[in-house]
């Protein structure tokens, strides 16, 4: 019997593709002819180091990724990376860049100012698309232009985050670092679109939007900034002692990362990321369109070239009926459309595993709703 799936819309964790739970659901409790499941194995077994191998090796053939930039699977959530970057990759003495476009970039700011003071250098904000007083309510809108940033010469690196998840807000255009190594958090579009790897020295993302369950942090790293990183922090924080031990330094979280394969399976078969790309700009077209079709019932506040294509966030004309939304389309089983607390109004996530139908849906709601509750 076929499961009724809500329609989650959840900004992360997110939903997950049905086929990659189908099989965690069948390979559960007898992994590959073994009598155990994958999660009883041990991380240094044939079994599970196979599962390990082809999620990499799926990573890299979905992201193109090139041969001088190593994939790890990491923990700690984007968060813990937020500090775990400058501890690695700051000199005494020198300064990052941070581009800041959402809260995100605010926190990976203030997670990384006290790491660069310990590490004896500097973290410093170089651009923030910020509105509004400092210090009282501020609101993003925009991701700059490539050619509005500028990393100072001789920067550690620059760092950005490609889509605000909370204010979604996503860059149009990446930025150039010039000779400045290129640091982003793609936390929340990873695997939407292609990207040049190549062009990044280090990218890394929380799996729970586009790659798999949380507890899984992904790592795209260049061995050329490795080589430079700082030996004199204990290993477990080295970038480099992961990349050396290929994420079995210590215990990783086997469970988390066998999801992992099974999401990149999907993805492949789906068609890889340009299908991905291709259905995202599908469901932004529908979604945005019905936004725009009712301009003076709904609002997004994000200028148009920076409407981000995995979070779109909206207003109604009241708190009020921003409740009822929420509340009918709960009703209709469409869950996780509520805004982040801190901003308020709607937010709607459509990840790679949320498909055009369920969006569609969604879209044939906000019309009726627009319609008869203006
Ligand atoms: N960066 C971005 C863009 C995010 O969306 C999030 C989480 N929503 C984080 C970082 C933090 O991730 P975590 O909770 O896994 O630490």
């Amino acid at each position: 019997m076929a499961t009724a799936r809500t329609l989650n819309f959840n900004a992360g964790p997110a939903t997950l593709p049905l086929p990659a739970l189908e099989r965690a659901q069948r390979e559960l409790l007898d992994f590959a002819g073994s009598g155990m499941s994958v999660m009883e194995h041990s991380h240094r077994g044939k079994e599970y180091e196979a599962v390990h191998r082809e999620a990499g090796a799926l990573l890299r053939e979905l992201l193109a990724i090139p041969a001088t930039h190593e994939v790890l699977f990491l923990q700690g959530g984007a968060t813990q990376h937020f500090a775990q970057i400058p501890m690695n990759f700051i000199d005494k003495g020198r300064t990052a860049d941070y581009v800041v476009t959402g809260v995100w970039g605010e926190k990976a700011v203030s997670e990384g100012k006290p790491m660069a003071a310990l590490m004896g250098g500097a973290l410093r904000v170089a651009l923030s698309t910020a509105e509004g007083p400092e210090g009282g309510e501020r609101t993003y809108r925009r991701a700059p232009a490539p050619s509005e940033v500028k990393a100072a010469e001789g920067a550690a690196y620059l760092h950005f985050t490609t889509n605000e998840t909370i204010h979604g807000v996503q860059y149009d255009g990446y930025p150039d670092g010039g000779a400045v190594p290129l640091i982003a958090d793609m936390s929340s579009d990873i695997l939407s679109r292609p990207v040049d790897v190549s062009r990044f020295s280090l990218i890394y993302a929380g799996a729970q939007k586009n790659i798999g369950p949380s507890g899984v942090v992904l790592v795209i790293v260049d061995k050329a900034l490795l080589e430079r990183s700082r030996k004199d922090i204990p290993k477990i924080f080295q970038y480099r002692v992961h990349a050396e031990n290929e994420s079995l330094y210590n215990t990783p979280p086997t469970f988390g990362i066998y999801l992992v394969r099974n999401v990149l399976d999907w993805v492949k078969q789906a068609g890889g990321v340009a299908e991905m790309e291709r259905r995202n700009a599908e469901k932004a077209r529908l979604i945005y369109g019905a936004i725009d079709a009712h301009g003076d019932f709904y609002r997004c506040p994000v200028q148009a070239e920076n409407r981000s294509k995995m979070n779109v966030v909206f207003r109604l004309p009241s708190e009020a009926l921003e409740e009822q939304f929420v509340g009918e389309a709960k009703k209709r089983s469409m869950v996780g459309i509520k805004g982040h607390r801190s901003v308020g109004g709607i937010r709607v996530s459509t990840y790679n595993a949320v498909s055009v139908e369920w969006v569609a849906t969604l879209v044939d709601f906000m019309n009726e709703f627009a319609k008869r509750a203006r």
